[in-house]
C-alpha cells in the first residue's frame, strides 16, 4: 500500500540516494550509518503525526500481546521522562529510544524521516557525549528539512493536526490512550507531545535572544 507516509519516506530515501551518488562526489567519504548502528538512538526524535500513527498500528498490528504490554509499560516509564528532562539531560543520561531492540531498530522500515535523514562520516563521534559532537552532514539534513516541510503542508491539506510531535510521549498517547484514534478522526490526539515540542522550540528560541 502506498501511503502517504511510504511516499515521503521513499521520496527521502531516493534523494538521499541521489546525494551520495551526485553531490557529494567531493567528499572524500561514505556514510557511516548503516543499519544494526544505533549512536544516534538516545536523541530526541520529532516526527510528523501520520509517522507516529503508522508506527503505533505496526506495534500493534506485529506485537505479540506480552511484548506490546512491555513495550506499553517502557514507552510510559520513559514518556514521564521526556516530559520532565530537557534534551542535553535526556542525552546525558543516555535514555535509549524505546523502539531500539537488541541495538536494532525495531521499526526500521517505517523508521522517521528524523532518522532516516542523520547521515553521519563517523559513528564513533555520534557516541560523543552531545548532541552536537557528532558529523551529522547538512546535505542530507537540508534534504530532510524539505521532506519534513511537504509531508507537514499535505497533512495540514487532508485537514489533519500537522503539528510535529515527539517520537514517545506520541507512543504513549497512541499506545496507552487513544490518542491515534482521535488524530485519525481529525481531532487533536498528541497534546502532551506536540507540547514538547513547542517547549524545545521556545528554549531554543530563548537561547539565541
Ligand atoms: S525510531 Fe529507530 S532509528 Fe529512530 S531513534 Fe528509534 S530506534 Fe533509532
Amino acid at each position: 500500500m502506498n501511503s502517504p507516509v511510504t511516499r515521503w519516506h521513499k521520496k527521502l530515501d531516493v534523494q538521499l540516494a541521489d546525494f551520495w551518488a551526485n553531490e557529494a562526489v567531493l567528499i572524500p567519504a561514505t556514510p557511516d550509518c548503516k543499519k544494526g548502528c544505533s549512536a544516534c538512538c538516545n536523541e530526541r526524535v520529532f516526527l510528523n503525526p501520520a509517522e507516529l500513527v503508522t508506527i503505533a498500528a505496526f506495534l500493534m498490528r506485529t506485537l505479540k500481546r506480552g511484548a506490546l504490554e512491555r513495550m506499553k509499560r517502557r514507552v510510559a516509564r520513559l514518556a514521564k521522562l521526556v516530559e520532565v528532562e530537557n534534551i542535553e539531560e535526556w542525552w546525558r543520561n543516555e535514555r535509549p529510544c524505546p523502539l531500539l531492540v537488541a541495538n536494532d531498530c525495531s521499526v526500521y522500515s517505517i523508521r522517521p524521516i528524523a532518522c532516516r535523514g542523520r547521515h553521519s562520516l563517523d559513528a564513533k563521534t555520534c557516541e560523543l557525549d552531545s548532541p552536537e559532537g557528532s558529523k551529522c552532514l547538512t546535505g542530507p539534513q537540508l534534504i530532510e528539512a524539505k521532506i519534513v516541510t511537504e509531508a507537514m503542508s499535505e497533512t495540514e491539506a487532508a485537514g489533519a493536526d500537522s503539528r510535529p510531535v515527539e517520537l514517545i510521549v506520541g507512543l504513549d498517547e497512541a499506545l496507552n490512550g487513544n490518542g491515534a484514534a482521535v488524530w485519525v478522526s481529525r481531532g487533536r490526539g498528541f497534546p502532551r507531545a506536540t507540547k514538547v515540542v513547542d517547549d524545545e522550540i521556545d528554549s531554543r528560541i530563548k537561547e539565541t535572544t
